[in-house]
């Protein structure tokens, strides 16, 4: 690994959980694991210094790595525990993926965009070499691999794709960010085989969930 995690970057890291508890964020293994990965291996160099604000920072390809506060937010309602597996949509630079391996959970992870996926599966390959990473369109999910105790979707959708909800394990746990400008944080639990309950939770504004072109 090219890259340092030093004290300086452990104390910004530190400021950055209290940041977050004090947002709302009560779910000390979601803070323990933001505090274990450094948040500033995912990023070029060049934001290194701001990467620990609750913000979003570009990534390449018109994308970007969610806010401290959005990775946490989707960790903590995901409710991840040790084993489950977990389809993420969105790979991006890999910072969400890495934060679910760290938590247990035996991640698979979708991107569309070939350079991303390129650089970040490289990566990853080295950094938590567990998570499976996959060039797709995450609207029709991985159903080789199905069913899905968990699944996280990072980037905003216009509706939730009925691939992703079949996909998902009964008793399992979906989360999405649904709505074209702004996103509603949307909870399914998938109770039985065709029973799901829907949660609206908070609002949020995403990259868009793009449909096809892979
Ligand atoms: N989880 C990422 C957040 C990345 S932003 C992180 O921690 O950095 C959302 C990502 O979703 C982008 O990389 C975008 O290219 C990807 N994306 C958008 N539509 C997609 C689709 N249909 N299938 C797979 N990935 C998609």
């Amino acid at each position: 690994m090219v890259k340092k995690d030093d004290y300086h970057h452990r104390g910004m890291r530190k400021k950055m959980i209290e940041g977050l508890m004090a947002k709302g964020i009560t779910n000390q293994k979601v803070m323990n694991a933001m505090m274990a990965i450094p948040r500033h291996f995912f990023i070029d160099n060049a934001f290194a210094k701001l990467i620990y604000e609750d913000k979003a920072f570009p990534i390449g390809s018109d994308q970007t790595i969610s806010a401290p506060f959005t990775v946490a937010y989707q960790s903590q309602i995901l409710n991840v525990q040790k084993r489950l597996k977990i389809l993420e949509v969105g790979t991006g630079s890999g910072y969400q993926a890495a934060i679910l391996a760290e938590l247990g959970g035996r991640v698979y992870t979708v991107e569309r965009q070939g350079k991303l996926y390129k650089k970040t599966s490289k990566f990853l390959a080295q950094f938590s070499p567990g998570i499976r990473c996959f060039y797709r369109d995450g609207f029709l999910g991985l159903p080789e691999f199905a069913p899905f105790d968990r699944i996280i979707v990072t980037a905003g959708a216009v509706e939730i794709p009925e691939k992703l909800k079949s996909q998902l394990a009964i008793g399992g746990i979906m989360v999405i960010p649904v709505g074209e400008k702004t996103q509603r944080m949307i909870r399914i639990i998938r109770q039985a085989e065709s029973k799901f309950l829907l949660e609206k939770m908070e609002n949020f504004r995403f990259v868009p969930f793009l449909k096809g072109k892979v």
